[in-house]
């Protein structure tokens, strides 16, 4: 029995590429090199790896960085049951035995600790030190550390550090050209290309924003959220506000600039 089954990923996810970072991916996968995604939140890094992993036929494990990811989080504990003590890999543990990817998304959220862990399963030893068991594990050929990193909205103090950024070979995203992100809009939500085209339109402006305060712009996920809503009924105007407005800002300023927008393009 495969025991990563659970995160295979069954069937083709749906991405548009937006320039060449499918061909470099795959490079560094076949290179044994780990990689880094940085770009701002809802640009299509996680779907770019779901897409990655099918591709590369790898199960794919993605860990949600938090301040209290604990390094046993990440590989793993001894837990008590019905009797018995009994180890437990965690996931990081688990992609290394298998060879899986290992998705470690908004890896600044993190504690210091955790991520040092990481650090020899970057260079060259590969290895997982499992010190609860004192032992080491050498990586399956397949596993893969990726990281990703928003460095818009973190604080300072949560800067990616650069002598851990200097061991990942990086991919920069951004949102998609407006042609590619408007075929997203419509492969996502069925929308039809003049509606595709107006929200398109509308989250560019609204990015521009970002100038005079707005801490990050509408992402393609939030415009893929709007026409959902407006197939299920509600007005683009309605729908742009409550996915591409509120959202997006507290301040009244803001929110009064990004409703001039969605009404100067949808009302
Ligand atoms: P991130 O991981 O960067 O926060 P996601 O990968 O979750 O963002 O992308 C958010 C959503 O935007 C996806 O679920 C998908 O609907 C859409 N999306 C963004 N970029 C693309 C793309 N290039 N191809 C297909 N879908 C995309």
């Amino acid at each position: 029995m495969d025991p990563l089954q659970d995160f295979r990923i069954p069937e083709e996810p749906f991405y548009l590429p937006r320039q060449r970072e499918v061909e470099v991916f795959k490079a560094a996968a076949r290179a044994r090199l780990p990689v880094l995604l940085k770009g701002p939140t809802g640009c299509g890094k996680t779907r770019f790896l779901a897409r990655m992993a099918f591709e590369l036929e790898r199960p794919l494990i993605t860990v949600a960085c938090h301040e209290d990811l604990s390094g046993p989080d990440l590989v793993g504990r001894y837990l008590f049951h019905e009797g018995e003590t009994r180890w437990i890999d965690g996931p990081l543990t688990m992609a290394v035995r298998h060879g899986a990817i290992c998705y470690l998304d908004e890896i600044v959220e993190g504690r210091q600790d955790s991520l040092a862990l990481l650090h020899p399963l970057l260079d060259d030893r590969r290895i997982l030190v499992v010190e609860k068991q004192g032992r080491a594990i050498k990586a399956h050929p397949d596993f893969l550390p990726v990281i990703s990193y928003n460095p818009g909205y973190q604080s300072a103090l949560k800067d990616l550090k650069i002598s851990t950024a200097q061991r990942f070979a990086a991919l920069e995203f951004d949102y998609p050209r407006p042609e590619t992100e408007a075929e997203v809009v419509m492969g996502e939500a069925g929308a039809d290309p003049a509606l595709a085209e107006q929200l398109v339109r509308a989250a560019h402006r609204i990015r521009r924003l970002k100038e005079v305060g707005l801490a990050e712009g509408a992402s393609t996920r939030l415009l893929v959220y709007a026409a959902k809503l407006i197939n299920q009924g509600l007005s683009p105007l309605e729908a742009a506000e409550t996915c591409l407005q509120t959202p997006l800002t507290d301040d009244e300023d803001l929110k009064e600039a990004v409703s001039g927008i969605i009404a100067d393009i949808f009302g």
